[in-house]
């Protein structure tokens, strides 16, 4: 490359990408093969960010550069070069805008959720690139060296050209431009030869770019039609066209899981497009539920203000993206005078009640999407319950859980475990743990089971900050079922069996104490269990003591927090604990009888995930199994 450009004497700099930047460059040159057509939708979109960009700092800049400019984006190709040049009137980047925007990863943890989906799904699909803030390298896929040139709206700048072969590199050099805006030019791969047809640019906008506020011309002809759907009355709609509208907007590839067309008038006035997404969006699954930076796009007047307009929803609901358009905020409103608008706390106060109404009416209506949109936003949703106080009551209406009366995937609401539970159950249970399948094999259950007791089951990690602090349904206590206040002994069906009858208190009572001696400080106390059918012992939660998964996940916060004392509950009819006390009458010094104790013990520690080494359980294990040998 020669160091000088051809009409300047203004150096070639080059520059190298930093190492994050290359690892990605080097995932979408060599790993994304499906869509390479999303390279056109995503250089048109930056076009149209710059060019919405332009056309709202026109509005308070009287000085910007050609401030009479159509705002428009231009594309002219040669098949026979194979060369592409897409060209807009938009904001345009300084030198140092160029360096940031076009140099570095602008979204932190983008590799890694790149990283982390190519290891899921092995051949990373071009139609996720517009998720992560990379688009302008998806042009990477389609050739080998491309040519930015782009000049800055703001009065005085002056034009860079940047040039990349997306291999660790690139150049800035100072030219001369005359127009603002940014061209971007570049040869295809002869692979990719097909993108310099005229029918098939014309496809791919009218396929993902009809919606975009400013005209696209190839040559002489305008390819997209400008419409504001959210403008249009709902019966005006069709589906298949606010569909692609929400996957422009949105950046999904998939169609939105539903859509809601809101308009309203009076106290404010605004129209509105809202989706809901079928999946949760990836900061959501890799950030662990972060939707801080979200939110639909605000425009003032059919203007677009603000691309992600965080303060038109509470955070539990900014997986909800779409258009809010009003009347009634100034056109050239500040950011911040967004942010503290009275206007935008009324258009987000109507807007949360409505988009609840919306999943109420789902939920009624269209059961199976509720179910859809229940597993993928479930969890964010009950983050709605600390922190949005007003709407508490509908958010609670709107939870689900598996129980012991629902397969798999299939849910219940508290109105319906509360309609359907007995007249003589005065409180609604629950049991929280980490899986389905470990909480139906808790001893715990076994009671509830037996009597046919619905236990609801909480195997979501956000549940037990949750759910504990409803308190109460339709003025029944919701209850752990380890804390469950109910009196066991009268419901408990009298045996025929003599085998099964409890031991007489006179044998019971060495066998607590042993258990007790045995177990020493580690226990607050050893009783007599009526919850128990088939496992000879478990372990429940002290008076003041918290449900052991919620002991779990403080835990887990805190790691310094001192684990809380547990009561260890036997089952005195079981034949292991008959068994004892036969032992004990026999030989109390019997060295196996406590080992037996200890590891029944350890053996319900273990069950709860409570056990910190398995080291002393596995020998004394081993024990057991040599002494049981030894016998026969
Ligand atoms: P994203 O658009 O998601 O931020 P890109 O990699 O596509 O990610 O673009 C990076 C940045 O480069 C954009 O945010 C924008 O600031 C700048 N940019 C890209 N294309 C243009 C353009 N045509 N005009 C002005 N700025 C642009």
């Amino acid at each position: 490359m020669s160091n000088k450009s051809k009409n300047d004497t203004a150096p070639v700099q080059e520059f190298e990408y930093k190492a994050e930047m290359k690892q990605l460059l080097d995932l979408i040159v060599h790993s994304l093969y499906t869509h390479p057509e999303i390279y056109l939708r995503e250089l048109i979109s930056n076009a149209s960010d710059a060019l919405s960009k332009v056309r709202f700092n026109s509005l308070t800049d009287q000085d910007i550069i050609d401030r009479d400019a159509e705002l428009a984006i231009r594309i002219s190709i040669d098949p026979k070069e194979l060369s592409v040049v897409i060209e807009d009137s938009g904001v345009g980047m300084t030198e140092e805008e160029l360096i940031a925007n076009l140099g570095t990863v602008a979204k932190s943890g983008t590799l890694g959720f790149m990283q982390a989906l190519k290891e899921q799904q092995k051949e990373l699909d071009g139609n996720l690139i517009g998720q992560f803030g990379v688009g302008f390298y998806s042009v990477f896929m389609v050739t080998d060296e491309v040519t930015v040139e782009t000049r800055s709206a703001l009065p005085g700048s002056d034009a860079y050209r940047w040039r990349s072969s997306g291999q660790g590199t690139y150049t800035i050099e100072k030219i001369e431009k005359a127009e603002r805006g940014t061209k971007i030019s570049f040869t295809l791969k002869e692979a990719s030869k097909e993108f310099a047809e005229e029918y098939r640019v014309e496809q791919i906008v009218k396929k993902y770019s009809n919606f975009v506020d400013f005209p696209i011309y190839l040559g002489e002809k305008q390819l997209n039609s400008i419409t504001a759907l959210w403008q249009r009355p709902k019966s005006e709609l069709k589906d298949e066209e606010v569909n692609e509208f929400y996957k422009f907007i949105a950046n999904d590839y998939q169609d939105p899981l539903d859509y809601l067309p809101i308009s309203v008038e009076g106290m404010v006035t605004f129209k509105a497009l809202l989706f809901l997404p079928k999946e949760a969006p990836p900061e959501m699954l890799y950030r662990q539920g972060d939707l801080e930076n979200r939110g639909p796009q605000l425009y003032v007047k059919k203007v677009l203000i603000q691309q992600e307009c965080r303060d038109l929803l509470p955070e539990y609901l900014r997986f909800i993206s779409g258009v809010v358009d009003t009347e009634d905020l100034s056109l050239n409103v500040s950011r911040e005078v967004v942010q503290s608008s009275p206007v935008l706390a009324k258009i987000r106060q109507i807007l949360t009640t409505k988009i609840l109404g919306w999943f109420e009416t789902l939920a009624a209506e269209q059961p199976d999407k509720f179910k859809t949109f229940y597993k993928a936003f479930g969890p964010i949703i009950k983050i709605g319950l600390n922190t949005d106080f007003t709407n508490r009551d509908k958010l609670i209406e709107l939870l689900r859980f598996e129980s012991t009366k629902t397969g798999v995937d299939e849910y219940v609401s508290l109105k319906a475990y509360s309609e359907r539970m007995g007249d003589d159950q005065k409180e609604i249970y629950y049991h929280s743990g980490s899986s389905r399948a470990q909480l139906l094999a808790h001893p715990n259950l076994e009671y509830f089971q037996n009597q046919g007791i619905e236990v609801l089951l909480l195997s979501d990690p956000v549940d037990v900050f949750v759910i504990p602090s409803i308190h109460e349904y339709d003025k029944k206590p919701l209850k752990s079922i380890e804390k469950a206040d109910i009196d066991f002994s009268k419901q408990k069906k009298e045996s025929e069996n003599e085998k099964d009858k409890p031991l007489a208190a006179n044998l019971l009572k060495p066998v607590l104490k042993l258990f007790r001696e045995t177990l020493g400080e580690g226990i607050e106390d050893v009783i007599e269990s009526h919850r128990l059918v088939s496992s000879p012992v478990t372990l429940v939660s002290g008076k003041d003591g918290l449900d052991s998964q919620m002991e779990k996940m403080m835990k887990m916060m805190q790691s310094d927090m001192p684990a809380g004392k547990k009561i260890l509950e036997v089952n005195t009819s079981h034949p292991i604990i008959r068994n004892l006390a036969g032992m004990i009458m026999a030989d109390e010094k019997n060295p196996l009888i406590r080992t037996a104790m200890k590891q029944l013990y350890e053996g319900a520690l273990l069950l709860e995930g409570g056990l910190d080494s398995t080291t002393a359980f596995l020998s004394r294990m081993n024990e057991l199994i040599e002494a049981a040998t030894l016998s026969r």
